[in-house]
């Protein structure tokens, strides 16, 4: 019998594993408008130091079907390098706390410490109630002291807004749950994020996840550079160009698929569709000074950035011969210029090298967002229409996620 054949868009990590799952069984053929595979975690080299073009991936995950299969393309011990997380919080040329802040209050000026103490002691004798948005949330958590001098100035670069018009739906499952009782008691011992689960991670010793990518997609038959942007279903099949697929599997961004559609699929949804709410990032590729970190939080409101990751610490290949560069990452778009004037505000000296910005990269999530996307794909699906994908799901996936729920919908495929 024929094998069935099927359509890929997108040659992110999701639409990667897709293919490299389904052409056991099935004649797979991708679609990738850019010029290489990777989507967000693509990579590019500039005067031989490695840029991530969006943020700076590393991999790490508690999922075992993940690791297994992850595992299964790489020789894990040669290829990869384990590193220990040592992020930190920047708060002032005299004061660098590492992260997670809560856990390090004994490092922060005495006055300081009392009204954290007060804080929490008021958190444990106040009466317990739900909180109704993010700011009650933090403030609930960690009290004001806290929220003043950190998360409240931290998360507002981040998401753009006023933390009490972020609903905590936005925010399912990635919060940070620490008790009074764990903070108090992760002070007085001094417990550092080494010794929390999570606190390492696998990196690649070659071209940072550009090398995943690369590999993910040897043997797979993708036509870059060809946006996909109309497809047919005629006679209960699938039309891109002149090909005739029996099956598609959408990893592309589901905004823009209404338009891709015969006018009667997805009608219904449109609106709700074009109403999702998203942040995009502008990754600033910068030489830096020489520093022992990996992740620095800048809460500062006298700049816009909210981050550098130290790519450059990363992996020795990261940078050419005597360089040290990191990644700066800025919510939403920013002019060449604005990111020029700002760096001269960031700490560890960072001098420019090029940017990017990337419209979609983190979708925002709405307490009906889920129920919206599973009845569109369980719609699609009866029309052997899949869709998986960051952008698609409208989920917040790490690689790992992505990786598990691309291969949830590969499940369904061969059902
Ligand atoms: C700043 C930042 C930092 C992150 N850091 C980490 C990290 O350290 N570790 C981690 O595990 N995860 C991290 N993530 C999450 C990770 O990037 C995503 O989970 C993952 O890359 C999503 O992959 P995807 O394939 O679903 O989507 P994408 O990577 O967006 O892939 C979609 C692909 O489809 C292509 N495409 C779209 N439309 C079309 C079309 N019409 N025709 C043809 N091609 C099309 C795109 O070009 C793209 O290649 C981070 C995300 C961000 C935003």
């Amino acid at each position: 019998m024929e094998m069935k054949s099927v359509a890929i868009i997108g040659a992110g990590i999701s639409g990667l594993t897709v293919a490299n799952i389904l052409k056991e069984n099935f004649k797979v053929k991708v679609y990738e408008k850019e010029n290489k595979p990777g989507g967000l975690i693509r990579c590019e080299r500039i005067s031989g130091s490695l840029f991530h073009i969006c943020g700076g991936h590393v991999f790490n995950t508690k999922r075992q079907n993940v690791l297994d299969w992850f595992w299964s393309k790489f020789n894990r011990d040669e290829e990869f390098q384990k590193s220990d997380r040592n992020a930190v919080v920047y708060l002032n040329e005299e004061l660098t706390v590492p992260y997670p802040i809560e856990n390090h209050i004994y490092m922060c000026d005495t006055e300081f410490q009392k009204s954290v103490i007060e804080d929490l002691l008021d958190i444990t004798a106040g009466e317990k109630r739900e909180p109704e948005n993010f700011e009650e949330f933090l403030m609930q958590r960690f009290g004001k002291s806290l929220y003043e001098l950190y998360f409240k100035p931290y998360n507002e670069k981040v998401w753009k807004r006023d933390l009490k018009k972020v609903p905590l739906s936005w925010l399912e499952g990635k919060l940070p749950m620490p008790t009074v009782n764990e903070i108090m008691f992760n002070n007085i011992n001094k417990v550092k994020e080494k010794e929390f689960v999570h606190s390492t991670f696998w990196y690649e010793k070659r071209d940072g996840s550009q090398y995943i990518a690369d590999r993910f997609a040897e043997g797979i038959d993708i036509e870059y550079n060809h946006e996909i942007t109309d497809i047919r279903h005629i006679d209960g099949k699938w039309c891109i160009g002149s090909e005739t697929f029996d099956i598609v599997v959408f990893c592309g961004n589901i905004k823009e698929l209404p338009a891709m559609l015969n006018e009667d699929i997805l009608s219904k949804h449109r609106e709700e569709i074009d109403n999702l709410e998203y942040h995009g990032t502008t990754s600033v590729f910068c030489h830096v000074e020489k520093n022992p970190y990996s992740w620095i939080y800048m809460p500062s409101d006298i700049h816009r950035s909210h981050r550098i990751i130290c790519t450059g610490n990363f992996a020795a290949s990261n940078n050419a011969e005597g360089d040290f560069t990191a990644t700066i990452e800025f919510t939403d778009y920013i002019t060449e210029e604005e990111i020029k004037e700002n760096l001269k505000k960031i700490p560890f000296a960072p001098r420019y090298i090029a940017h990017k910005y990337n419209k979609y990269t983190y979708p925002i999530q709405f307490s009906d967002t889920r129920k919206l996307i599973k009845d569109i794909k369980e719609e699609m699906e009866k029309k052997q229409f899949f869709m998986t994908g960051r952008f698609v799901d409208w989920e917040y996936y790490n690689m790992d996620v992505a990786m598990d729920a691309a291969m949830k919908t590969c499940e369904n495929i061969k059902r």
